[in-house]
């Protein structure tokens, strides 16, 4: 049902800033756009088998931006891609972990996603997604 960690995802402030340093880790940007449900515009690194995402805030109110104001620019999430997005958050559900939203959310790219609260994911926030780029 798990094919792969989709991506990583990284909390920043300002991707004008931060993506100049993943390219100096070697890193290409792959993608970007903004992804209005979640109020980011997002920047894309092909990285081997999986990528990283970063996640800039386009408003105050952003989950993003709380986070920043919270604990700072860092980790933020990890994507887990499914085949059946639907069908794994009720089993999830079943099992007793917290989902953020009750249907899935468009992602970036063409995506659905859905995220685990990290209250119930042992502190950590973990996004699922089915299809997109
Ligand atoms: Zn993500």
């Amino acid at each position: 049902m798990i094919k792969g960690v989709n991506h990583i995802g990284v909390a920043v402030r300002s991707l004008q800033e931060r993506v100049p340093l993943y390219r100096a880790l070697g890193l290409e940007v792959a993608a970007g756009e903004e992804v209005p449900s979640e109020m980011v515009r997002v920047a894309f690194f092909s990285a081997g088998g999986t990528r990283i995402e970063l996640l800039e805030p386009t408003a105050p109110d952003s989950p993003i931006a709380k986070f920043i104001a919270a604990r700072g620019e860092g980790l933020h999430h990890i994507c887990l891609e499914v085949d059946d997005i639907r069908a794994t958050m009720a089993e999830l559900a079943g099992q007793g972990f917290r989902l953020v939203s009750e249907e899935p959310k468009p992602g970036a790219q063409g995506s659905q996603v859905c995220f685990i609260h990290p209250k119930s994911a042992g502190g950590v926030l973990i996004e699922l997604c089915q299809g997109g780029e």
